[in-house]
């Protein structure tokens, strides 16, 4: 059996276990140390970020955001519905209420147009949101210009999930730094690890303070333990942002891997019937987390994405269809949403290819030769 290729695997520099065993020998083994304020440092000189604190997941990040930003039971908070669904859970966790906006087509990310549409709709219906989760999918900036300018007409505040989104940049801006505030997310299988881990990124430095003193159980300035605010275990351990120190040297060119992997696909796939990918339109710069591509059955012969999927299965080879949509998942059912089309039909036609930064030409062929087989029979 040829060896498994994963969708997107850890990839470890040269750097990671000497920080790891500095934590070990200075007995930094704890939930804050200086590899967590060498890190944070590393993240706000890499994004521009004001303010960073390391969090112990990007979950937990977006779950503060919300917290800082006064979310509360009953509340409505306006989310992407073509997302993971660490972006909604933490709405959830607040009690309040997530409203799903669907795509657009140019980066699959919230449709600007269909934000307006149903920040409109809430307001008439009594209710003004919280918040606006962005997400910049797969590492594809959103139209942050135009939500931006939304979010500002009608005074909410943006929280922009960039879990996928590190080293994306938007008009030469790190994805991140737009909102109010922004989240990174460090799990196994983002373009950088801290084996799981997460930020939470903004230029107010009192929300980030506030961020760390929430993240470590609220304790107040007492020699006892004195509590005045309800408090959560949120802090990146030491030994996980040495880690994430070892990744910061090589995240640029994790970058570069990842592009290059899409070039290589794009050069080897684009001419097949029915397969497309989505391009960068200019000034977005994307990290290229995962390589994805859509196959329209109506133009590929009758080959469906599910065919692929399991076609690549069958030779030990990882891929997934894209996120599908909040507003069909059915721990959301019955949530407000407001929708176009596009996220379902990414959900049908979506497939996200192996793209870790550590697969070799070998492994890319073997991705392409699967689709040759399937789509082009006469060239084998
Ligand atoms: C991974 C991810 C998250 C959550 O990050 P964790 O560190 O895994 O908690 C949130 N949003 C999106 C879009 C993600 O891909």
């Amino acid at each position: 059996m040829n060896t498994k290729i994963w969708l997107s695997s850890p990839h470890m520099g040269s750097k990671e276990l000497t920080y790891v065993q500095e934590a070990f020998e200075t007995n930094w083994i704890a939930p804050l140390g200086p590899h967590v304020d060498g890190f944070e440092r590393d993240l706000a000189l890499y994004t521009g970020a004001g303010h960073v604190a390391a969090l112990s997941s990007g979950t937990a990040a977006l779950h503060l955001a919300l917290i800082l930003l006064g979310v509360e039971r009953g509340d409505e908070v306006i989310c992407q519905s073509m997302t993971f669904s660490a972006s909604a859970n933490p709405i959830a966790y607040q009690g309040a209420v997530p409203v799903f906006v669907d795509s657009e087509e140019d980066t699959w990310n919230m449709d600007p147009a269909l934000l307006e549409e149903a920040i409109k709709d809430r307001l008439a219906k009594g209710k003004k949101p919280k918040a606006i989760i962005p997400v910049h999918l797969y590492g594809m900036p959103a139209k942050m210009d135009e939500i931006l300018a939304i979010a500002a007409t009608y005074d909410i505040p943006v929280v922009e999930d960039a879990a996928e989104a590190l080293g994306s940049f938007y008009k030469d801006k790190a994805c991140g730094t737009f909102g109010q505030l922004g989240i990174l997310s460090f799990n196994g299988n983002k373009i950088i690890t801290t084996s799981g881990g997460g930020a939470l990124v903004g230029n107010d430095e009192s929300l980030i303070k506030k961020a760390r003193f929430l993240a470590t159980q609220a304790r107040d300035a007492a020699p006892h333990y004195q509590h005045s605010h309800v408090g959560y275990n949120y802090r990146m351990s030491n030994v996980c942002a040495g880690i994430g120190r070892g990744q910061m040297e090589v995240l640029n060119e994790r970058v570069q891997q990842r592009r290059n992997n899409y070039e290589y696909y794009f050069n080897q796939l684009n001419e097949l019937p029915g397969i497309s990918f989505v391009k960068e339109p200019e000034g977005y710069y994307s990290n290229r987390w995962l390589t994805t591509i859509l196959i329209n059955p109506a133009e590929s012969n009758g080959v469906t994405r599910e065919e692929i999927r399991i076609a690549l299965e069958k030779e030990n080879i990882e891929s997934r269809p894209l996120w599908k949509p909040m507003h069909m998942q059915p721990v959301f059912e019955g949530t407000p949403s407001y929708t176009n089309g596009v996220s379902e039909k990414l959900f049908d036609e979506g497939l996200c290819l192996p793209s870790g930064s550590n697969l070799t030409k070998h492994d890319l062929d073997r991705v392409v030769n699967v689709f040759n087989e399937i789509m082009q029979p006469q060239k084998v």
